[in-house]
């Protein structure tokens, strides 16, 4: 279940609207259906050391459109305050055990998450960086990602994938040509 999830998008934010993959094409696909599937993008993507396991996955989806209206449209200011409302509440906190490692732990971690996507996602849209953040150029991939190369020209969300597709679609295309 766990290793379906996608990274690598370069922000936190924008691998978590990734899980509903292949938006607004017909194969988009619910990856936070219900509650199990949240917490294991959690344990997946959070800081905590220990499972976490949400009574429901409604608020995450809910959450997850407002940050993807916020970085793909002009947010409307019910979808403003909602972010700044989840961005308020507390975040995970470090805490130094015993034997001297560092643990993150929240009273609720579910929504300590979720404050830490929104604050993400608050930053990451009033940072420059979003003027780097692109669509995916992959076939019916659509995904947003950061572009951190030096030259500003990356194309698809992973070379591992996307990227690989595309550059075997254009090998076959020009087989065919030749
Ligand atoms: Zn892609």
């Amino acid at each position: 279940m766990t290793d379906k999830f996608r990274a690598g998008a370069g922000r936190l934010c924008l691998d978590f609207i990734r899980t509903l993959r292949y938006r607004g094409t017909p194969s988009e696909t619910e990856e936070l259906p219900d509650a199990a599937a949240w917490g294991a993008w959690i344990d997946r993507f959070g800081p905590f050391a220990t499972p976490v396991r949400p009574v429901s996955a409604g608020d995450a989806r809910a959450v997850r459109e407002a940050i993807h209206e916020l970085l793909t449209a002009s947010a409307r200011p019910s979808t403003r305050q909602r972010l700044n409302r989840v961005a308020a509440q507390p975040v995970p906190a470090p805490s130094l055990t015993p034997s001297g490692e560092l643990r993150w732990q929240a009273a609720d971690p579910a929504s300590a998450m979720l404050a830490l996507l929104a604050r993400d996602a608050l930053e990451l849209v009033t940072s420059p960086e979003f003027a780097r953040v692109r669509r995916c150029e992959g076939a019916r991939c659509g995904a947003l990602f950061l572009d951190t190369s030096r030259p500003g020209t990356r194309r698809w969300c992973s070379m591992g994938v996307c990227g690989n597709q595309a550059k075997k679609s254009a090998q076959r295309a020009k087989a065919t040509v030749s």
